[in-house]
């Protein structure tokens, strides 16, 4: 048959555009049609959501290559408005029905590579077939959606997986009220809880409402069109646009009538070149399955990635009869949410626990590069390894910046099958503006391997705690601003102190360390266990735990049946304790690009000593409404929150937190600006600190003193001393509130 083989391909976007050129690419004898049911070819799916908010201006931009273009480069032949109806296997024809002319032809192959994607979940349940209910699978619903959205004010998104979140935020984005519901208590379902959690708190920053642990049951309509949505426990959520973002079902019809087998998750079913059980016939993408790296067996991972290389592939293999395997596929993702990404590559805890494998994990957050260079953002990572061999699983992460560097290399690794023990000793490229010397992957790395030989166990982030003698080794004003939960009796050891106070502690019991994100509880851990205890580590210490057990803001659906919702996102209702945090370094940087600088200590303090173009609001006044005001209508400016040390910033912080109003607090405050080197200003009348108040007028006096003892009588030297002293002790005890009235001196004005 080679060298002239006719390929047919069905479906043209990702796997069936891969595999015609690649196809001609590698033969260019070859007769090569790709039949597409739909108006459009090799269109961008992934960019639907973002042409809809309007971030992708230019529709044009998501037609990627028109049918012209693969007749004039490719040679290839594109039949769009032809839909393949069935395969005649014993004949190796294709039935095709020709939309534009209206009538059914056949078509032979030598070769027939199916690429039929997958179709929206759609339930069966009452209205779902109304006008405004709407999935975004190709150009022709984004064009629907697009067409509605001039008359709509409130959206709900039904289904917090990955298009149901892309769209939410992007639909948010344009200023519509969004609501999003979802089923299973969590958004991005493949995620473990506490690494989603994040994002939870991230759309309800923005202002979308999310209706946790509820299933919808029916559309509510009138007159035919939508206009709400009804959830299992009758509550109603008003929208007069509905996306249904529920996952999709593969197309496996044509295969299925065609007696092809299907695998075990309803996908077509492959061997390793993604052949069906007829040879002469192939399936990729959304339709087929593939070898799953995860669990060695066959199943289906709808994403583009995945689609566009085994496309690649089977082109090859159809042109020339030969190709390299189809790979392992580990369901690699990631997704933007507002101002945070997050992502999964391989088994997440849950996956692999599932699957009865002896799943170990340990978080670490850091910054996505050097804390002194300026731009660093947090980010969480966890990392899934098998114990006992130490085999990387999997990992997630989630933050600002940086994540899909490190998803991309545990991919890699995946690939390979490598260990913890590899990762630790991988050589990355680093320089402060990419990334750290020991970067958050090594760090996860030596985290896992000091958990499985026995040098720094971890216990889970959710662990129950009220068995341990529980050590926290933050700092008390730590404590205070983020409660560790479940651990009331916990014993607050700041670690500079914990070598001192071991005493304290009863090395016979087991004993759990904490800090605020894990680098000290691992010191402390390390500290303990040298000292007899059997101590371990609360992966992610604090941080983790508290995305881990609390849900600030849910309200259950229940709590408002029967009535209107009043939803979790809802202005008010919010309360997270979750903040950024910038670096001092990156102050002036983010002021430079407009950020307001808002100093939220006492005028008094704010006049000694500020960060130079600060305004100050005291905590106290620290309201939306107030910050509002400053920002002149400029809502979209970024709020840098700045106090002594940081407490009352992280206050004003969570204050803010239900004002959609973007945050960060600065790390250390004024006093870590200062010893930064960023510029302070001063007010000359202000007032001055307590202490140079004192210094000053002791000084006066003294110097007064040693005068008159020079020039009237010696014994006012000793009477200048005594007063002196007298005045600095009173002054820095502030006894009697000395300082306080040395503070208003009129000399000090
Ligand atoms: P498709 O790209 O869907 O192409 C199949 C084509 O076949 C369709 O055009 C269909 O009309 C046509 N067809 C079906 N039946 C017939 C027939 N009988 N005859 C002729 N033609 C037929 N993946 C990621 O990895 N990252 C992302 O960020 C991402 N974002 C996405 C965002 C959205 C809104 C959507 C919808 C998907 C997204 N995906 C993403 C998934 C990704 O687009 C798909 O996994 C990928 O397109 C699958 O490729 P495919 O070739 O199997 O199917």
């Amino acid at each position: 048959m080679y060298p002239s083989p006719k390929i047919l391909i069905v479906g043209g976007v990702a796997g069936g555009a891969s595999a015609a050129t690649r196809a001609r690419r590698m033969n260019e004898k070859a007769r090569i049609i790709m039949l597409e049911k739909d108006a459009h070819v090799s269109f961008a799916n992934c960019g639907l959501p973002y042409h809809l908010g309007g971030v992708i201006q230019d529709r044009a931009k998501l037609l990627v290559a028109k049918p012209e273009m693969f007749k004039q480069r490719f040679n290839i032949e594109v039949r769009v408005r032809h839909e393949a109806l069935a395969i005649d296997r014993a004949k190796k024809t294709v039935r095709i029905r020709d939309h534009v002319a209206g009538n059914d032809y056949d078509e032979s192959y030598d070769k027939l590579i199916l690429a039929p994607g997958a179709a929206p979940l759609i339930p069966d349940v009452p209205g779902v077939r109304a006008q405004g209910v709407h999935s975004l699978r190709n150009i022709e619903d984004m064009d629907r959606i697009l067409a509605r959205l001039p008359s709509v004010k409130k959206v709900a998104v039904v289904g917090a997986g990955f298009i149901g979140l892309e769209v939410a935020e992007q639909l948010r984005e344009r200023g519509l009220d969004v609501t999003l519901i979802e089923k299973i208590g969590q958004v991005l379902p493949p995620l473990d809880g506490e690494m989603a959690e994040p994002l939870r708190r991230e759309l309800l920053r923005h202002g979308i409402r999310l209706i946790s642990g509820a299933g919808f049951s029916a559309i509510r309509e009138v007159a035919g069109t939508a206009t709400g949505v009804i959830l299992e426990n009758g509550v109603t959520v008003d929208a007069d646009l509905v996306i249904l973002g529920l996952g999709v079902r593969p197309y496996n019809q044509l295969a299925v009538a065609a007696g092809l087998a299907v695998g075990p998750t309803g996908g077509i079913l492959t061997d390793g070149y993604q052949r069906t059980d007829d040879p002469d016939i192939y399936a990729v993408g959304d339709a087929a399955e593939y070898l799953l790296g995860t669990t060695g067996q066959r199943g289906r991972i709808p994403l583009a990635g995945i689609a566009n290389r085994t496309g690649r592939l089977v082109g090859e293999h159809a042109a020339t009869g030969k190709s390299a395997r189809a790979p392992a596929a580990w369901g690699t993702a990631i997704i933007k949410v507002f101002g945070l990404g997050a992502g999964i590559a391989g088994d997440s805890l849950k996956s692999a626990l599932k699957r009865g494998l002896p799943a170990r994990a340990v978080h670490i957050t850091a910054n996505h590069h050097a804390g002194y260079y300026p731009g660093a953002k947090s980010l969480t990572l966890k990392l899934v390894y098998e114990a006992g061999t130490g085999r990387i699983l999997g990992a997630q992460a989630v933050g600002a910046a940086g994540i899909d560097k490190r998803l991309d290399v545990i991919a890699s690794f995946l690939h390979f099958g490598g260990t913890v023990r590899d990762l630790a000793q991988v050589d990355l490229a680093y320089a402060p503006p990419f990334g750290s010397a020991k970067d958050p992957l090594h760090m996860a790395a030596f985290a896992a391997m000091n958990d499985l030989d026995g040098i720094a166990p971890v216990l889970p982030p959710d662990v129950d705690l009220s068995g341990y003698q529980v050590v926290d080794l933050r700092d008390a004003d730590e404590c205070a601003e983020l409660r560790l939960i479940g651990a009331d009796h916990a014993r607050n050891i700041p670690l500079n102190t914990l070598r001192a106070r071991l005493g304290e502690l009863d090395p016979s019991r087991r004993t759990a360390v904490l800090c605020h994100s894990g680098l000290r509880a691992h010191v402390g851990t390390r500290l303990l266990r040298e000292n007899g205890f059997d101590a371990c580590n609360v992966s992610g210490a604090a941080y983790v735990r508290d995305l881990a057990l609390r849900r600030p803001t849910d309200i259950p659906p229940a709590a408002t049946a029967g009535g209107t919702v009043k939803a979790c996102g809802a202005p008010g209702a919010l309360a997270t304790d979750s903040h950024d945090e910038l670096h001092p370094l990156n102050v002036m940087t983010e002021a430079g690009a407009g950020a307001l600088l808002l100093d939220v200590r006492s005028p008094a303090e704010f006049r000694s000593g500020r960060v130079q173009g600060a305004v100050n609001l005291p905590l106290e006044d620290v309201t939306d409404l107030n910050v509002r005001a400053l920002l002149a209508g400029n809502d979209q400016k970024t709020v840098l929150l700045l106090c002594a040390s940081g407490g009352r910033a992280r206050t004003a912080a969570k204050r803010l937190a239900a004002s959609g109003l973007k945050t960060l607090v600065v790390q250390g405050g004024t006093n870590a600006c200062s010893q930064a080197g960023l510029p302070i200003d001063k007010d000359a009348g202000g007032a001055i600190s307590v202490e140079r108040q004192v210094r000053i007028a002791a000084g006066t006096l003294v110097f007064g003193g040693v005068l008159l003892g020079a020039y009237v009588d010696p014994a006012f030297y000793g009477l200048s001393g005594f007063i002196g002293a007298g005045l600095i002790f009173a002054g820095v005890t502030d006894w009697c509130g000395m300082g306080l009235l040395l503070a208003r001196a009129p000399w000090n004005r």
